[in-house]
């Protein structure tokens, strides 16, 4: 893994302003709705900028500010929004950038509630389309005239497929077309697509950045231009705010984030080589497993651990078999805290829309947590005598 001592000082707070506040090692939780002032003139003054000014914790909030701020110096964009989750991060993006006519093209496998927004979005005239060939060519091909937002996951949900982030960025650009990235699988200190030439990123802190499954959070980073849109077109208006104790605690999860990835990493490295080499096991999915990544040179500066297997023997039963008789992978949705987690998007008679998805039948999702590896692979042999 290879982090850059800039971020690491970033998560830890090094560049925090201390003297501002006694000295506390931890900044405030500024637990307020709203902010007073002495004279009307000087809150018309606030209400004219309220991105900028304190005037409502719905707009700003000083311990949310101090979130926001790190996490676009983390991603190396001008300025980011946090809100109440993940989805309430998606929906602020599309809410605030597109139109009735519009067209999103969703590159890679997606996250499966951000295209269920999209097709509520039809509703109100904006349509969309799936691309999962990766080929930056046939991404191409899949523009329409009125495309307008550009849509990547990388790694993309379920079988952590790499997308040339690079190539898309250069495409949506010469067409004039916007784009944004949910960056979560790899967290800002792993990925940073705003330097790949992506407009907006976006991720859910509830995953590796709250990183104790005790947080629901979501971030929006990009151009401060971008950014005062959606504030004030969706953002304000959605009203799905991050609250200052919500906020601390993701404060308090980048503190530990740095040496959280590098036992993750190390984790899913040994669980990858195990999985790989089992004669139950099909196919493993994970870009540091390559014979998943296509033909993306990987940009990642090291992996987390979200990782996808196949068995081979891929009916519903024997799937249900492994997963039910995993002890210490407990079985449950989401990802990125401390534990590991095991899930599958199979279901008894689920094969086609598996297929619609581009997913094989057979294939278990693990969060690889920070328990110790040999327990985590002694756990996932004895169920794969199930298999
Ligand atoms: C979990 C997840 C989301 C949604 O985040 P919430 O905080 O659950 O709303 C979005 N994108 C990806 C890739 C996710 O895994």
């Amino acid at each position: 893994m290879n982090l850059d001592p800039k971020d690491i000082a970033t998560c830890l707070g090094q560049d925090e302003d201390f003297a501002g506040r006694n000295g506390a090692m931890m900044p405030p939780v500024v637990q307020t709705s709203l902010f007073a002032f002495s004279t009307l003139d000087e809150l018309v003054d606030g209400l004219s900028a309220e991105h900028e000014n304190f005037v409502y914790s719905r707009g700003q909030n000083p311990t949310v500010e101090v979130l926001e701020k790190k996490l676009a110096k983390l991603e190396r964009g001008e300025s980011c929004k946090c809100v109440a989750s993940g989805m309430a991060a998606i929906s602020a993006v599309l809410v605030g950038l597109l139109e009735a006519g519009d067209h999103i093209l969703f590159v890679n496998q997606t996250y499966g509630p951000t295209l269920q927004l999209a097709e509520h979005l039809s509703r109100f005239g904006v349509e969309h389309e799936v691309v999962l060939d990766l080929d930056p060519g046939a991404i191409e091909t899949a523009v329409k005239d009125n495309t307008r937002l550009i849509w990547i996951e990388s790694p993309g949900t379920m079988l952590n497929r790499l997308v040339d982030i690079a190539a898309v960025a250069a495409v949506a650009k010469k067409r004039g077309i916007l784009t944004a990235m949910d960056n979560t699988w790899a967290t800002p200190l792993l990925q940073k697509p705003i330097t790949q030439g992506v407009d907006l990123v976006v991720h859910t802190c509830s995953k590796y950045i709250g990183g104790h499954s005790d947080v629901m959070a979501g971030a929006v980073i990009g151009s401060k231009k971008l950014m005062e849109q959606i504030f004030y077109r969706s953002y304000l208006l959605l009203g799905a705010s991050l609250g200052p104790s919500d906020a601390w605690l993701l404060i308090r999860g980048l503190r530990t984030l740095p040496v959280r990835l590098r036992q993750h990493e190390e984790n899913v490295l040994i669980v990858g080589e195990f999985l790989k080499s089992h004669s139950k096991v099909k196919r493993v999915y994970h870009p540091a497993f390559t014979e998943n990544s296509e033909n993306v040179e990987s940009e990642l500066a090291g992996y987390t651990g979200l990782l996808s297997f196949e068995l081979h023997k891929s009916d519903f039963e024997t799937v249900k078999n492994v997963i039910n008789s995993l002890r210490l992978f407990r079985i449950g949705v989401s990802w990125g805290g401390v534990e590991s987690l095991v899930i599958t998007p199979a279901r008894e008679n689920n094969a086609d829309a598996l297929a619609v998805n581009g997913l094989p039948e057979g294939l278990i999702r693990l969060s690889v947590g920070l328990e110790d590896s040999k327990d985590l692979i002694d756990d996932l042999g004895e169920a794969l005598a199930f298999a």
